[in-house]
């Protein structure tokens, strides 16, 4: 079966040109797909035997909507999605006075193993393709009834541990035909997997980067991070500061403060020195307590950042949305194993 879902108008088109169709094929059905056309019967303006033929040899498989919590507090809505195979990922959709922003899942699964984290306690089970990630930002709008300005990928999973669909997500998602999203709206969080990193640097794209620090010292980071082993962060250091002199785009860097593990002075004052030359953003996120984890959530959060700024660094301690639902990653897909109506891809031994 052939993933249209996954294509740009030019290489829908040319899957269709060996059928013997017209070129602008391609851009009408791109552009049914961006709308989250339901079946390849709804695309009226196709003739009918070449719609036969699509529902034939295409898959066109939108995910079916497991969950969905909506917080009374702030309106954040967070979706469960079903894709085809039953493996579940999630979706929030935040609403602020700039836009309303999507974030999306990655990986079914992640295999980072960060030890704060709920989306990683069963590991990676697979990557998704580009049309199911695009299909999280078409259906959450959908269902929201709002438009999508702004993208975050920062949900399940690692996006440079599945950069070529997620580049190609990126294609789809900003392309003028589709949801034409700017590449400027869009942020990419990463563990820190200098290699991608470089590449994306390499490709010198408009999105903001978000580096997941959580800690400056080796010691202490390896041990909430396992990445951190094999791409220790004195060298992620430096290829922050590398794709910075590249794209000369500024970085933020995710920092979830733990009570007695990543808040002390001297982490603040090892980060300011860390990031001098760079104009870098530290967001501080207060933890969000994973049942699984003995981690607690820090007590000097203020304290951390007027010590970070009084040294030159812009920090801003992170809004938090959505705290009456699921809060953070993982954790809506990790009840939903723990309940038995769904197995979402867990074994049946873990639900
Ligand atoms: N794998 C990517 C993106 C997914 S996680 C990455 O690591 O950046 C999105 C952000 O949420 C990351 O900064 C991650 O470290 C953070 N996060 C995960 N679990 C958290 C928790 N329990 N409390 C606070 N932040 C958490």
């Amino acid at each position: 079966m052939i993933d249209l879902k996954s294509m740009n108008p030019e290489e829908i088109g040319a899957v269709l040109a060996q059928w013997g169709e017209p070129a602008y094929r391609g851009k009408q059905i791109f552009s049914w797909l961006s709308r989250g056309a339901r079946s390849f019967g709804d695309m009226s303006d196709l003739p009918k035997t070449l719609r036969s033929r699509l529902e034939e040899e295409c898959t066109l498989s939108p995910p079916r909507m497991a969950r969905r919590q909506i917080s009374r507090i702030d309106g954040t809505a967070k979706y469960l999605w079903e894709l085809s195979d039953g493996n579940c990922v999630e979706s929030v959709l935040m609403r602020y006075r700039h836009g309303n922003s999507v974030c999306v899942s990655t990986q079914a699964g992640c295999r980072m193993g960060c030890a704060f984290c709920a989306s990683t306690i069963s590991g990676r089970v697979r990557d998704l393709t580009p049309g199911e990630i695009l299909d999280q930002v078409i259906y959450t709008g959908l269902d929201s009834a709002v438009p999508v300005s702004h993208i975050v990928l920062m949900g399940i999973g690692e996006p440079l541990d599945n950069l070529d669909a997620v580049l190609k997500f990126l294609e789809l998602v900003s392309h003028p035909w589709g949801l034409n999203i700017g590449m400027r709206h869009i942020s990419l969080s990463t563990c820190g997997l200098i290699p991608g990193i470089r590449r994306l640097g390499e490709l010198g794209m408009q999105f903001t980067l978000s580096v997941s620090l959580h800690a400056p010292d080796s010691e202490t980071r390896s041990r909430l991070m396992p990445v951190n082993r094999r791409y220790d962060v004195e060298d992620l250091f430096r290829a922050c500061h590398d794709y910075f002199r590249k794209t000369g785009r500024r970085i933020s860097f995710e920092y979830a403060l733990i009570d007695g593990v990543n808040d002390h002075d001297w982490q603040a004052d090892r980060i300011a020195d860390r990031l001098r030359g760079m104009p870098g953003h530290v967001n501080l996120i207060p933890l969000n307590e994973v049942r699984e984890s003995p981690l607690r959530p820090s007590r000097r959060m203020e304290a951390f950042q007027k010590r970070l700024e009084r040294r030159g660094v812009a920090a801003t301690v992170r809004r938090k949305l959505g705290s009456d639902i699921d809060a953070s990653c993982g954790q809506l897909r990790r009840r939903e194993a723990e309940r038995s109506e769904h197995s979402c891809g867990f074994g049946e031994s873990q639900t």
